[in-house]
């Protein structure tokens, strides 16, 4: 509960329906998607304004209350939940464009602006006048429509979370995507920062207003993608515009062994090719998706590959015929090309939402994540799911296989403790395994309070010290996210505490 004297306090900064202290609207706070780490919060606050901001941070400072950043809540690994009392202070509402720049091909947004309201905002938008018949776009014209000079910018990163996930959020968690593989991570794709520190001072980092470069000095803006709302409040972005491909092939090739289509993607990473993405289901995850989007996939399917190729139109087909000749020499049950765009948006829509189809036959899940090298992802799958077993949960994959990510699926039902603790050691003994094969401890979804307790694991006691240090630098009284991505004093977290408030 906060203090009456501190909500009195985040009254005269903010208008009542911005402030949440009922418990039961603060239910809905407890957690983000790794809904195993739950702590009510004492207070959830929305801001509008860097002003706001600075106001509510000074406030909650001298309360001495924990300040948790908040996006809108999809990440993974509890980065967001308020321990020891702390405050939420959501950017969800500070989401408005502030600019965007076509011709220096740059976007100016708030923090809590939704990812693909970005992309879907930058779309909207025409062509410049000087990119106009450059031939530069020319793909997918429609003479005399108009449609020829379409403006081809996108904000690249894809999280399949972006309808929902903020760019501040994607910037905390460094956030990886569907098309990461050749378009990379979201720290590619961010020039310049706007963050409140928790000394309530402002700070502008990296390029801004039509620049295309960084500033010169450290590297800033790199540092603080990643940092999980451990160093500041990001209030502010500026972001790199590219343009999106406008020539694409799409192929679904099925397997009837898991092994195959492992070996099938380190085999056409191993040739060469480039593929925009390059996704992986098992069978599992095949037949919830088919149940809910009906595709025509096999019921008998173990494992399917999702792979898209872009680039220049007539050199597409001869790249495809050789990932069709690798699927093929894999044992592929069949390929299916496609270069039609609704086939295209339906397949990774379907993608997107695989997820959520889970709920269809498992009361809980808990999604992991780590990175190996792609080499071991057919190893690898089988050693989680023979560790899945151990601990009796079922275990479904869906995952960004072209970069290494794995994302294992434990099933489980939350209302039982014993399958929750069973869920958290059968989880860390993969995420040490994924190391010991030379993997990381995260692929994309960030440490938050998850995966705390291994870090240490991955990383020797120099490289934490150092880490440490570079937290203090931004937040020398750990104010911001204490217990977040690295392990802190003032606010310990147990994931496996007895008697843990599971929600019936
Ligand atoms: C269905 C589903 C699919 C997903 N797919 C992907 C995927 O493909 N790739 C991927 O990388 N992730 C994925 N995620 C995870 C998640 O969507 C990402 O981590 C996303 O970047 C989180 O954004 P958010 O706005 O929801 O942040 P939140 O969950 O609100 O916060 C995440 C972290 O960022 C910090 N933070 C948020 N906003 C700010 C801010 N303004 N200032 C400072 N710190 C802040 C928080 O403190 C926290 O540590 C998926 C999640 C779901 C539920």
């Amino acid at each position: 509960m906060a203090s009456p004297e501190l909500i009195g306090e985040l009254r005269s900064i903010l208008p009542e329906d911005r402030i949440i202290v009922d418990p039961a609207e603060l239910f809905v706070y407890e957690s983000d998607g790794f809904t195993i780490a739950r702590n009510r919060p004492a207070a959830v606050v929305f801001v509008l304004s860097t002003e706001e901001v600075v106001a509510v941070v000074k406030a909650l400072v001298r309360h001495e209350a924990q300040i948790v950043p908040r996006g809108t809540g999809t990440g993974l690994a509890g980065g967001c939940v308020a321990y020891d009392n702390g405050v939420v202070v959501s950017t969800a509402k500070m989401n408005r464009i502030l600019k965007i720049d076509l011709a220096n091909r740059v976007a100016h947004a708030e923090a809590g602006c939704r990812n693909l309201a970005l992309s879907d905002a930058v779309a909207a938008l025409p062509l410049p006048e000087a990119e106009k018949g450059t031939g530069a776009f020319s793909s997918g014209e429609k003479k005399g429509t108009g449609a020829f000079f379409s403006n081809p910018y996108h904000f690249a990163p894809d999280p399949s979370s972006q309808r929902a996930s903020s760019i501040g959020g994607n910037a905390s968690t460094n956030a990886g995507g569907i098309h990461t593989l050749k378009d990379f991570v979201t720290s590619n794709h961010i020039l310049g920062f706007e963050m409140v520190l928790s000394d309530g001072s402002v700070v502008e980092v990296g390029a801004k207003d039509g620049c295309y470069e960084g500033e010169g000095g450290f590297d800033l803006p790199g540092l603080i993608c990643g940092h999980e709302g451990t160093f500041g409040i990001i209030t502010k972005l500026w972001v790199r515009l590219v343009p999106k491909a406008t020539s694409f092939r799409t192929m679904v090739a099925v397997f009837n062994a898991t092994a195959d289509a492992c070996n099938t993607v380190s085999e056409v990473i191993a040739a060469g090719v480039l593929p925009a993405a390059m996704e992986m289901m098992d069978g599992t995850m095949i037949r919830l998706v088919e149940e809910a989007f009906h595709f025509g996939f096999p019921p008998t399917a173990q494992a399917l590959v999702l792979i898209e190729i872009d680039g220049i139109d007539a050199l597409l087909d001869a790249q495809l015929d050789d990932i069709v000749q690798i699927c093929k020499r894999n044992n592929a049950a069949s390929t299916e090309i496609s270069r039609d765009p609704d086939r295209r948006a339906a397949l990774w829509k379907a993608r997107k939402g695989a997820f959520g189809a889970i709920g269809r036959v498992s009361h809980s899940y808990c999604t992991q994540d780590a990175c190996v090298p792609r080499s071991m992802l057919a190893q690898v799958l089988t050693t989680i799911d023979q560790i899945g077993r151990e601990y009796g949960l079922a275990i479904t994959n869906v995952f960004h296989a072209g970069d290494g990510n794995v994302h294992p699926i434990f099933m489980y039902d939350e209302r039982d403790e014993a399958q929750v603790q069973n869920v958290l050691v059968a989880a860390e003994r993969a995420l040490k395994y994924c190391i010991d094969v030379g993997g990381t401890v995260t692929g994309e979804h960030g440490v938050g309070v998850e995966k705390l307790h291994i870090m240490p694991y991955q990383f020797d006691r120099p490289t934490m010290a150092q880490f440490q240090r570079v937290k203090e630098a931004f937040d020398p009284q750990e104010r911001i996210n204490a217990g977040k991505l690295l392990p802190s004093e003032k606010v310990k977290v147990t994931l496996l505490k007895p008697g843990r408030h599971v929600p019936q």
